[in-house]
């Protein structure tokens, strides 16, 4: 059934890490961390504005998710080392009309790596 996956990961990773089903899952680079959860959805933070407590310049109840995950990919226990190296690399513009789509068919179909046209950046 086409439509359950999506329901099935978004059901595992909501109360773990907050998943938003962009589609295109980088959970593994970032710490564990969801950058769609940045009120910018930044995909390669932080912004300019991170607060000096560490805190978002637009939610400042929360810490900036950048900060948290920079900090994660370096501490957190049990992450590979390649993952832990990850959290510096470029990643791709989102792809919005992923969103909603199961990151997990996307990874094993190749689509979460299509970039857009144009794009330049440099894929690891
Ligand atoms: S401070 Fe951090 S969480 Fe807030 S908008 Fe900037 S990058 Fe995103």
């Amino acid at each position: 059934m086409p439509g359950l996956l999506p329901l099935v990961e978004h059901a595992v990773k909501k109360p773990v890490w907050d998943c938003r089903m962009c589609g295109q899952c980088v959970l593994h680079s970032t710490g564990m961390t969801c950058p769609m959860t940045c009120p910018k959805t930044l995909r390669n933070g932080p912004c300019g504005g991170v607060r000096e407590d560490g805190h978002c310049e637009v939610k400042p109840e929360m810490r900036c998710v950048w900060v948290k995950a920079h900090h994660r990919a370096a501490t957190l226990p049990l992450l590979p080392a390649s993952w832990r190296a990850e959290v510096g690399h470029l990643r791709p513009p989102v792809d919005n009309s992923l969103q909603g789509t199961s990151s997990w068919r996307n990874l094993v179909t190749g689509r979460d790596r299509v970039t857009p046209a144009g794009w330049q950046g440099v894929e690891h």
